[in-house]
């Protein structure tokens, strides 16, 4: 079996490289040489020790990165084709979900598989079969039966890096907040994730895009990526005259849906009532713990306004975040969300860049990436 470098995260803004063993491929399995793994916000949490990677098995120091793509080093026997049918062989790009619903529990019986208490199982320690288990490594290893899609030849590494998380993420908000033709939708949040989500509301037939960001050249981008206005938190100071903003530009009633993905629990007070009554808030940033605000739960009741969570994604929420790519790869820059390369052994400036990315006021790019 090859052996393969990998990016160990030891501590808090510390990683160590080191040559890991992959394991025997089983029958139904693959073997990923990964291409490219891009920096999350949620990696960025753990680097900076704001929360502990959840983990399988024994403690130990983990292989952070979950977005990221590859191309199929090992196919173990028995697999012929990718998770929509289509021939896969070795040497074939290919993204896959960074989770694995079990298919053997209540909650995956009733075809909710992103709610699989088990999805992450296979997510262990380095010192764990099978010890490639996070993205920034040369290997990554997926369990028989692990959702995989071959990527078309159209979009390059950079284009896909993200489809496994942040692109398939705000798809499956949107699906999951009711977003339908002709609806008026909010992004809160115009980093990588509000981008591709003013993206795909845009292609999922809004009628009104409305993204919302305090940093012009995002605000640009976002108008770029088909958001029909912006709201900039300079001029729009205070969270009524954003809301204010949201109505006018909604004759007065407000959005159906508002995606969440700035991560300040404020901001979710904000956006509720910047709904229609009876809309929906899709809330996807506030991922870490103590995330706490406070809600006037009456204005929640008679304005009959839903927080919908969605953490992680159904699984064909991930080839249709690849079509999506490539229908819209001439329209929108999305592939440009992914500007930064390091290697491997540069990963700590990767993450510095991100760090630093997430900040500025110069910038609208708010991704980097590794390719190890
Ligand atoms: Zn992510
Ligand atoms: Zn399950």
């Amino acid at each position: 079996m090859p052996i393969g470098k990998a990016a160990i995260f030891v501590e808090p803004y510390r990683f160590e490289i080191t040559d890991l063993p992959t394991r025997e491929v089983e029958p139904g399995a693959v073997l990923v040489n990964v291409t490219s793994a891009g920096v999350c916000g949620s990696d960025l949490h753990y680097w900076r020790g704001e929360m502990k990677p959840k983990i399988t098995g024994r403690p130990g120091p983990v292989i952070l990165g979950h977005e990221m793509t590859g191309v199929v080093h090992t196919l173990g026997s028995g697999v012929s084709t990718d998770s929509m049918g289509r021939p896969l062989s070795e040497g074939d790009r290919v993204v896959f979900t960074y989770f694995f619903p079990c298919g053997r529990c209540y909650v995956c019986l009733r075809g909710e598989l992103n709610h699989c208490p088990h999805r992450f199982r296979f997510r262990a320690s380095v010192e764990e079969d099978p010890y490639c288990s996070g993205g920034f490594a040369e290997y990554y290893y997926l369990h028989p039966g692990h959702y995989v899609f071959r990527v078309p030849d159209e979009l390059p590494d950079e284009a896909v890096t993200a489809a496994n998380c942040a692109v398939s993420q705000v798809i499956y908000g949107l699906q999951i907040g009711g977003a339908r033709m002709g609806d008026s939708v909010v992004i809160q949040g115009a980093g990588g994730l509000g981008l591709y989500a003013t993206a795909a509301a845009r292609d999922m037939g809004a009628a009104r895009v409305i993204t919302i960001d305090g940093i012009a050249p995002r605000l640009d981008m976002a108008r770029r990526c088909g958001a029909d206005h912006v709201i900039d938190i300079n001029e729009y100071a205070t969270p009524e005259a954003r809301i204010e903003r949201v109505k006018e530009l909604t004759g007065g009633w407000g959005a159906d849906v508002c995606l969440e993905v700035v991560g300040y629990p404020q901001v979710v007070a904000e956006g509720l009532q910047m709904l229609r009554p009876g809309g929906a808030l899709v809330e996807i940033g506030n991922i870490w713990e103590n995330s706490n605000v406070t809600l006037d739960l009456s204005k929640v009741i008679w304005g009959q306004t839903r927080i919908i969570p969605a953490a992680h994604y159904h699984p064909q929420a991930l080839p249709a975040a690849l079509d999506f790519l490539v229908r819209t790869r001439d329209r929108y820059p999305l592939t440009s969300v992914m500007s930064h390369s390091y290697p491997l052994e540069r990963i700590g400036e990767a993450f510095e860049q991100s760090e630093w990315l997430g900040k500025s006021e110069d910038t609208a790019i708010t991704r980097a990436f590794v390719a190890p």
